[in-house]
């Protein structure tokens, strides 16, 4: 396991020695103490990637593609290895794990090949002796801010097209989860990524790495992925250099279900929105807003999944929900039931904590609320928890009107067999993403990102890569 800082290729240790302990959330257990990189390591790593951008710019796009695609093919190789650590970090379901490994290596693959589509274009001139171009080229260094959720998936959702563009990186990975990070870097070397063009700077103190990112000028381009608050933050601090930043933050996503739904695709599709992560994904369903004719119905089969689900350790077998990150994240959950029952909501299933042998006390039943009003936390915040707070409603235009009294504007889900109202529901619904008889929409092809408060800018898709480049207009006059 690598535990050290990476940077011009090599792997060593904080300039000050400093190290912080990786802990397990399941059950508190030192994984690795790991290099605490400071403001220093920060300007080391800069400089790394500024040197290596001139060499990796000038490649071509096929030349660029290849070690990332072989990246991505020793991450598949490793899956088993990589998914144990993430879940080991992270908390997650081994089976989760291993998913986001592939889901992790598909954006290498995809943006590998999507470098090799980065056109340009030609534009009609109105004087005939000159001829317009758009260029598109590489911005500079970029740098990236990952969360603990995702730990392999979000550095390459942010590396893979930095990279295919022709940009060279530095990541700060989240102090929860910097070891999936610095295995991605190891493997990066085998794949034979030149040194600099991906530099990986683990540390306890994120600001003082970010406010290295925001005060450098080769660094052009910072991405973040993580809570609205801090993407504030850093929103700030881009103004000083005007930084371009791109923002995957919090979400608040509702949940409709119709009454002509697929009930049991329903209750499927709520689950493995709701429970995947104990509930902490930025696109998790937060709020299941469901129409009064299949209410009953749906809470009842909900209910009776969500009661059999098994909570436990991550890496243990058949565990379906694993622990909350730390205690904050309990608490905040726990609040978060508790004030709805205080309201008048009722817990249909769960609302409690759970031991698990062997384990730290971080562990919520996954819990299904009846009876939400508008007024609850529970419809407000993101929970960020193993919580499905239902409220029911009577009119198309009441689901939408609800959905939307949200600042935030990340995922939205819709079930239903009618496709008109698919149609006008999707597009009413002030969303990035709409789901629509689909829990799971996200995939390396396809824009990733939200509006309002949930941030700027899209991940993957041909959008994706978009980001990372500079336009440039070129007129030329070829005569007089
Ligand atoms: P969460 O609450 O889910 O941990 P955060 O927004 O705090 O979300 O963290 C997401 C990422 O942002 C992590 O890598 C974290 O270290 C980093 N981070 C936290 N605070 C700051 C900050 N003030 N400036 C820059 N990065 C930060």
């Amino acid at each position: 396991m690598q535990s050290r800082l990476f940077a011009h290729g090599t792997f060593r240790d904080a300039g000050n020695s400093r190290k912080f302990e990786v802990r397990n959330p399941a059950n508190g257990s030192v994984i690795a103490p790991v290099a605490d990189g400071g403001p220093d390591d920060a300007h080391a790593a800069v400089d790394a990637a500024a040197a290596a951008f001139p060499s990796w710019r000038a490649l071509t796009a096929l030349e660029r593609a290849r070690p990332l695609r072989r990246l991505a093919e020793l991450m598949l190789r490793d899956a088993e290895r990589l998914a144990d650590l993430c879940s080991q970090e992270c908390g997650k379901p081994l089976a989760e794990a291993r998913t986001e490994v592939a889901y992790a290596a598909s954006f290498l693959e995809w943006f590998a090949e999507e470098g090799r589509r980065v056109y340009g274009e030609t534009i009609p001139a109105s004087d005939p002796a000159k001829r317009l171009m758009v260029l598109k080229r590489p911005c500079g260094v970029a740098a990236a801010i990952t969360p603990w959720n995702f730990p392999l998936a979000m550095v390459t959702r942010k590396m893979g097209p930095a990279l295919a563009a022709g940009c060279t990186q530095v990541v700060k990975p989240a102090e929860q989860t910097p070891l999936s990070a610095l295995a991605i870097a190891e493997l990066s070397v085998e794949a034979g990524l030149p040194a600099g063009v991906l530099n990986v700077v683990p540390g306890s103190g994120a600001a003082a790495i970010a406010g290295v990112f925001f005060e450098r000028p080769e660094v052009r381009h910072v991405s973040f992925t993580g809570s609205t608050e801090v993407g504030k933050l850093l929103i700030r601090q881009s103004a000083d250099r005007v930084v371009r930043v791109s923002l995957e933050l919090g979400g608040h996503a509702p949940f409709i279900v119709f009454d002509d739904a697929d009930l049991d695709a329903a209750v499927a599709g709520a689950i493995a929105s709701k429970f995947r992560n104990a509930g902490q994904t930025c696109v998790c369903a937060n709020r299941f807003l469901v129409q009064r004719g299949i209410h009953d119905a749906f809470v009842e089969r909900f209910a009776a999944v969500v009661a059999a689900l098994k909570v436990g350790d991550g890496r243990a077998p058949g565990t379906q929900v694993g622990p909350l990150i730390d205690d904050a994240g309990l608490a905040k959950a726990e609040a978060h039931v508790a004030d709805a029952i205080a309201q008048g909501a009722r817990a249909a299933t769960g609302g409690r904590r759970v031991r698990v042998d062997g384990c730290a006390d971080r562990f919520l039943e996954p819990t299904v609320l009846v009876g939400v009003t508008p007024a609850m936390r529970c419809f407000r915040e993101e929970t960020f928890g193993p919580v499905a707070p239902v409220c029911a409603f009577d009119r198309e235009e009441d689901a939408v009107r609800m959905a939307n009294d949200t600042p935030y504007g990340l995922a939205a889900y819709v079930w239903t067999r009618d496709g008109a109202r698919i149609m006008h529901v999707s597009e009413a619904l002030d969303y990035g993403i709409v789901g629509v008889n689909d829990a799971l929409p996200a995939v390396a092809q396809a824009p990733f990102g939200g509006v309002k408060q949930s941030g700027l800018g899209r991940e993957g898709g041909r959008q994706g890569i978009e980001e990372y480049l500079d336009l440039r207009y070129v007129s030329w006059r070829i005569g007089k």
